[in-house]
């Protein structure tokens, strides 16, 4: 029997999601944070392990929707924001249009649920291509368009008003993923959500200290919520997941002054990577820099023999690296190294 024969065509032609664990010393790879929330992992003891988790993350969704002053219906929970991104694509179907280079796994699920994907490059400034997107929407009419903003991996947040362009002219679902909205200068889609049906927000606490704990949630009206909930497995967030979520967010200063340090190293980091000739440098709204380099699989090797992980963008995004802001130590010693490499 072969096996390759019997996989859906549309699964056959996808490559594994890339996320092999490569050896290294500082790890600037991943977006992740450098700071942790260790103290909430007492919670664990608390949990009934022979008991099935709350199916709606009932305590959860309560700590949120305080936290961002709206109804608890607003919210759905997600093993982090890539099963929702799988929630959403199922619920509605496709087109599905994004602007690229972006975040792959829209693309990816799109695909893997045999669904028309419409790509369109960013303009030459990154920001979304309004002259090619809004014929897109006319013509192809994508049941849903996701907005990574600020976007990964460029940085920048996208214009309010292009997006607000796309979404008063899409019939569809418009997904503003705002895995980075912590660490940026602008205010974000939230305020908007009262003024458009078709808005939805996408958050993750993978950004903020909490990757392990892999939970995102969407923001949205109760009636998009409630539809894109029939298609939620039962238990989709673990028990442990829930509880030590709700017990590092009731950490709220904690948080915020993670989100502050990491900003103003991202900062730093920018003012003297700036200063290392030949490198070109991308305005960031988020908690990595985007840079470009003569050889980036060059530098990237070399980063690497020094123990220093970055991720290597040159498939995508022609001889570029990104590097996630670590610890003030972290990131000198990625200066040190990039210095050393030589560009
Ligand atoms: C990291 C990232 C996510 C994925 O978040 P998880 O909640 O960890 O699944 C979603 N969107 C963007 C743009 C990201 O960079």
């Amino acid at each position: 029997m072969d096996i390759k024969k019997l996989v859906k065509k549309e699964v056959s032609s996808l490559r594994a999601y890339n996320a092999r664990e490569i050896p290294c010393r500082i790890k600037l790879d991943a977006n992740e944070s450098p700071y942790g929330f260790n103290r909430a992992l007492r919670v664990a003891a608390g949990i009934s392990t022979n008991r099935y988790p709350d199916p709606e993350a009932g305590e959860l969704k309560k700590v949120l929707a305080k936290d961002l002053g709206i109804r608890q219906d607003m919210l759905l929970q997600g093993n982090g924001s890539d099963e929702l991104i799988y929630y959403l694509i199922s619920t509605f179907g496709g087109p599905v249009l994004y602007p690229t280079p972006t975040f792959s796994m829209y693309g990816i699920i799109a695909q893997a649920l045999g669904e028309k994907k419409i790509e369109i490059a960013l303009d030459s400034e990154l920001d979304l291509d309004i002259g090619k997107i809004l014929p897109a929407i006319k013509k192809e009419r994508p049941k849903l368009i996701f907005l990574s903003s600020p976007n990964n991996p460029t940085g920048n947040c996208f214009s309010t008003g292009r997006i607000l362009e796309i979404i008063e002219s899409s019939r569809g679902i418009v997904i503003v993923d705002e895995a980075y909205q912590p660490f940026s200068s602008e205010k974000g889609f939230l305020p908007l959500l009262k003024d458009y049906r078709n808005l939805v927000i996408m958050r993750t606490l993978s950004k903020i200290g909490l990757a392990a704990l892999r939970l995102g949630y969407l923001i949205a009206a109760p009636e998009i919520i409630a539809e894109v909930n029939k298609v939620r497995l039962p238990f989709n967030v673990n028990s442990l997941s829930q509880a030590i979520a709700v017990s590092a967010l009731r950490e709220k200063k904690q948080l915020i002054a993670h989100i502050k340090a990491i900003c103003s190293e991202r900062d730093l980091l920018f003012r003297d990577m700036r200063k290392i000739e030949g490198l070109t440098l991308f305005p960031t709204e988020a908690n990595f820099i985007l840079f470009k380099v003569n050889d980036a699989d060059r530098v990237y090797s070399a980063l690497l023999k020094k123990g220093i992980l970055v991720r290597n963008l040159s498939e995508t995004v022609k001889d570029c690296l990104r590097v996630t802001v670590g610890t003030p130590a972290e990131n000198k010693a990625f200066l040190k190294a990039l210095r050393q490499a030589g560009i």
